[in-house]
């Protein structure tokens, strides 16, 4: 057995002044907490990476207070479409999903892509008649709507103007969510799920289901998810940046998620946050905005939860 540890996200990017109270903080690492505690227990029983990271994103799908599952943002359409992707480092098998509607955890759906279809990545009417097929529920809308996602919709949806979650101002979000895990075996797992950009259209797809953008696993280095300005990490191809930086430049987990969040996305003008984790049960969790959820617990007996630099 050796060391094991799981790392999860829920965002990164710009508060808005007024929206964070005492209560809504302590909501919120409340959720964060419950999601790292259910995924490090499965660790913890010799359970493997892929379950964990898979149940708590499933959690964290589950929570309102995120850009994901229940707590999606609402498209231009007024609708709300999903991505979602998980990887194994083990053996480098993948799933993803884009743009798929009333799916309560899409992270699921993509674990079911990658173990029950001959295929990587699926997308929207095709994606459904998948997720029809395997006998998913299709929930109404009335399970994702929130008030606050509607108004945040209001104010921009007569424009051509797309924002990420939480943001009065282009560069302002919070919400996608992500987990990382080294199980005691070693293995590798990442999973990332959401809701996209606010007021998104022409079937935009973000980097979060991208697997080599916002998603990555592979034991030889780490595993990671994204989030940020999904445009800038498709362009940087940034999951799969750390992993290269560490498998061919031979650099730490550390010194590898730094370089890419803090000089290669910044030098295109991108901006956000990832976790990871190597296969030594290492994390790391760099972010270049005011803040991330972010949480992570170790079996060497190290726990945090935070919220701002
Ligand atoms: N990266 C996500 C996207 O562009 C958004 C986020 O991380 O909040 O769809």
């Amino acid at each position: 057995m050796q060391p094991f540890s799981i790392v999860i996200h829920g965002g990164a990017g710009t508060l808005i002044k007024g929206l964070m109270t005492p209560q809504l903080e302590a909501e919120y690492r409340k959720a964060l907490d419950h999601a790292l505690e259910v995924g490090y227990g499965l660790l913890a029983d010799g359970g493997t990476a892929l379950d964990a990271v898979e149940t708590a994103v499933r959690l964290l799908e589950d929570s309102p207070l995120f850009n994901a599952g229940k707590g999606s943002v609402f498209t231009a359409e007024g609708t709300h479409e999903m991505d979602a992707a998980i990887m194994d480092g083990s053996n480098l098998e993948a799933g993803a999903v884009t743009m798929v509607t009333g799916i309560k955890n899409p992270v699921s759906l993509s674990r079911d892509v990658m173990e029950k279809s001959n295929h990587v990545f699926l997308a929207g009417k095709g994606a459904m008649q998948f997720a029809n097929s395997l006998g998913y529920e299709i929930l109404s809308p009335d399970y994702f709507y929130d008030e606050v996602r509607y108004k945040q919709w209001q104010g921009i949806k007569d424009s051509d103007d797309f924002q990420l979650d939480h943001s009065v101002k282009k560069d302002g979000k919070f919400g996608t969510v992500g987990a990382v895990a080294c199980d005691a075996e070693g293995n590798v797992a990442a999973a990332t799920s959401t809701g996209g950009m606010t007021n998104k259209k022409w079937g935009r797809v973000g980097d979060s289901p991208m697997i080599g953008a916002g998603n990555y696993a592979n034991n030889k280095t780490c595993a990671v998810s994204c989030t940020g300005s999904g445009e800038y990490f498709i362009r940087g191809v940034v999951a799969y940046d750390v992993s290269c930086l560490m498998e061919f430049k031979g650099l730490s987990l550390e010194e590898a998620a730094s370089e890419v969040i803090h000089k290669r996305i910044l030098d295109i003008g991108g901006d956000g946050g990832l976790i990871a984790v190597d296969s030594d049960g290492n994390i790391a969790m760099p972010f270049n905005t005011e803040g991330m959820y972010r949480a992570f617990k170790t079996s060497t007996g190290s726990k945090e939860i935070g919220i701002y630099t």
